[in-house]
């Protein structure tokens, strides 16, 4: 329920600020105070007391965590589950110590069991195992739900959980290996393009996802913590859903790449569909979301301009 409440910017602290989601929501709510681990590390507990020390934040929007893809997530099980564990432990229990009125975290729709029925929704998060590619950081941001959970119906804390589906924008982390299938796919064709080799493609293409851009994840994560008093798990997703290879083929039109794309059928692709139920988040209109093409088009002309500093 929106209820248009309006929040002192200097209330606002929001972790895991230079990253993806920060970026984008530093873009359109620069008054907030942003953080990113060069300014805390929030595995630290006494780097997270230093933090709510400095800022008494009464609105804290938490984005800050380990995050990767598939290889990093199978190499690093340890260090992503641990890592995602302590920080959201050291922010909620600091923001519970400063009373912060309003706690907003990501989990990951990585979250869901790997055999569920779809669509995915909220109460099914906890009915089995989730994916073994990242159960460990699956695990971890589960949790989040079991704290805030806790934290109610300890304290009373009306604190806020939201899943977020893919995300893609500027900002985000480009490397060829651990990073995810969007940000991956635009620098593989940029380097096919300029190299003049064929573009590989996990997997055969057929795998239908939803995604979102990162300045639509940050406005409906800025507007749910101001505006909104929901403590339910909320899924952020978009209405739009793609296979893989047609995402490939925008991606190959808005770099004007002509060369060879080569899909290697004998690696896995995962489920065929995993869609998400947004019918709680439609209902509360909280704005329009942007087409696949124009975030593509946006993401493509910051990863060209920004070739040599961004994350890769
Ligand atoms: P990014 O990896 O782009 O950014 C993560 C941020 O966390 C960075 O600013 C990083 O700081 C910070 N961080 C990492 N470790 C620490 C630490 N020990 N101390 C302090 N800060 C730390 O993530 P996204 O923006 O993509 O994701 C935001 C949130 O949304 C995350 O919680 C993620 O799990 C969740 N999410 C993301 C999805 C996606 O597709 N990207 C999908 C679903 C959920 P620094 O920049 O200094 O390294």
């Amino acid at each position: 329920m929106l209820h248009g409440r309006r929040v002192a910017m200097n209330n606002i602290l929001v972790t895991g600020g230079a990253g993806l989601v920060g970026s984008a929501m530093k873009r359109q709510y620069p008054d907030a105070t942003y953080v990113s681990s060069v300014d805390f590390d929030l595995t630290n507990p006494t780097d997270v007391l230093n933090m709510f020390t400095k800022y008494n934040p009464t609105h804290v929007i938490h984005l800050a965590g380990r995050v990767g893809g598939v290889a990093a997530n199978i190499a690093h099980p340890v260090e992503f589950f641990e890592e995602n564990v302590l920080i959201n432990t050291n922010v909620m229990r600091y923001a519970h110590q400063f009373n912060v009125e309003r706690l907003t975290a990501c989990m990951s729709t990585c979250v869901f069991p790997d055999t569920v029925e779809y669509p995915l929704q909220p109460h099914k998060i906890h009915l089995g195992e989730p994916h073994q590619s990242n159960y460990a950081y699956a695990y971890a941001k589960r949790m989040i739900d079991i704290q805030m959970r806790a934290y109610q119906q300890q304290y009373g804390r009306k604190w806020l959980a939201v899943i977020p589906t893919n995300v893609y924008g500027p900002d985000d982390n480009y490397n060829l290996i651990n990073s995810h299938v969007i940000p991956a796919l635009i620098h593989k064709c940029y380097l096919a393009k300029i190299n003049n080799t064929p573009l590989d493609v996990w997997g055969g293409g057929k795998a239908i996802r939803e995604f979102i851009y990162s300045d639509d994840v940050a406005r409906v994560i800025w507007k749910l913590t101001t505006e909104t008093v929901e403590v339910d798990p909320i899924i952020i997703s978009s209405p739009f859903q793609y296979s893989i290879g047609e995402v490939v083929q925008k991606i190959v039109q808005l770099f004007g790449f002509t060369g060879e794309v080569k899909f290697q059928f004998d690696q896995p692709e995962g489920q065929h569909r995993k869609p998400s139920d947004i019918s709680l988040l439609l209902s509360m209109e909280l704005g329009k979301f942007t087409p696949l093409d124009i975030g593509l088009q946006h993401t493509i002309s910051w990863f060209i301009d920004n070739y040599d500093t961004a994350r890769k």
